[in-house]
């Protein structure tokens, strides 16, 4: 069973002062302090009873700090964290900030399994899952680390999210609680490459939370060059489940589409993509590439790009193009490694 007092909700956290002889609203104050306080050690939380703070110490029970290891800014409004985990791995987590509305990218995993072509994390070996409390706390460090509150949550740094469903189900609530950090369920948006399984688990899901689909090819041929994971959920079978999602769901659905010179980018390609996403709800972003040592892709021409992006509008899709932020300090997707 984890000790870390994070990965527990609420009425976990009751539970167990009871069990350790407190009264439940113990516990109560005890999740307060964890996630609106960002207490650092359990001596902080001078308001508990001292026998219940000394019980959980004596059970091994620990406050799940991130250490904060670097932080570096670029003049975009990206910030990039470098946090070390308990064990010593080492992951990131970005800020963006458009004018006050802060968004935090949070990793689910220390490297990622996937092996995405084009990503700087699928280049890494895979270490180990995240639990929920080493999730939620990148918020927490960030907005005890900047003195803001965050509004957006997207589950779009280091790892797949859908191949940790429980850990990264278990920090949405977390996140969501009304006395933890309390971000509404409609400002988390949850990113995967494709994990069908999990996009039917998420659509059973009660929370309501934004789904985002990394897309990155209209064709097999052209997804499969790029995302290994397609030749286990090809295209076809891909966006008949995002269909299903949507009509259990009603939500919009994004699609993230990186826009890489010569591979991807193609008026047929720009067709494909509204023929195979006609009739779904859907927003599609195209990313503009951010080039790292670890690939050889270019990104397209800002023409190409906005051509591509002219094709999709055309047709009365809702269609953003994201440009390049936080390259000086590769924060910018698909460039997160955890290597300084
Ligand atoms: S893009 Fe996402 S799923 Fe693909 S390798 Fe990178 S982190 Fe993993």
């Amino acid at each position: 069973m984890s000790k870390n007092l994070k990965d527990l909700e609420l009425d976990e956290l009751k539970k167990l002062a009871v069990s350790l002889g407190a009264e439940a609203f113990c516990g109560a104050i005890l999740f307060e302090w964890l996630h609106q306080k960002a207490a650092a050690r359990l001596e902080d939380v001078t308001n508990l009873p001292k026998n219940f703070r000394q019980a959980l110490q004596a059970a091994g029970y620990f406050s799940g700090n991130l250490r904060l290891l670097k932080r570096a800014a670029d003049t975009s409004g990206a910030v990039k964290y470098l946090f070390a985990l308990a064990d010593g791995q080492k992951i990131e987590t970005v800020l963006l900030d458009d004018e006050g509305r802060r968004t935090l990218c949070v990793s689910t995993q220390a490297g990622c399994k996937m092996g995405c072509l084009f990503c700087a994390t699928g280049r890494m070996n895979f270490k180990r899952q995240l639990s929920a409390g080493e999730i939620v706390d990148q918020v927490i460090q960030t907005v005890k680390n900047e003195r803001f509150k965050i509004q957006n949550v997207v589950y779009m740094g280091m790892g797949e999210p859908l191949d940790n469903y429980a850990n990264v189900w278990k920090s949405v609530r977390i996140l969501n609680a009304k006395n933890g950090q309390n971000i509404g369920a409609r400002h988390i948006t949850i990113s995967t490459c494709g994990i069908i399984p999990g996009i039917e688990k998420l659509a059973a899901e009660s929370l309501q939370v934004r789904l985002a689909v990394s897309l990155h090819g209209a064709t097999d041929a052209v997804r499969g060059r790029l995302m290994p994971i397609n030749k286990k959920y090809p295209v076809r079978d891909l966006i008949q489940a995002v269909k299903n999602y949507q009509q259990k769901t009603g939500r919009r659905v994004t699609f993230e589409y990186i826009m890489l010179e010569g591979v991807n980018d193609s008026r047929e390609q720009a067709r494909g993509l509204l023929k195979l996403l006609h009739g779904i709800g859907a927003q599609i972003n195209l990313i503009e590439y951010n080039p790292h040592a670890r690939t050889d892709f270019k990104p397209s021409s800002r023409k190409t790009l906005k051509e591509f992006r002219w094709i999709i509008a055309d047709r009365g899709f809702a269609v953003s193009a994201r440009f390049k932020r936080g390259q000086a300090i590769d924060a910018a997707c698909g460039q997160l490694y955890a290597d300084n």
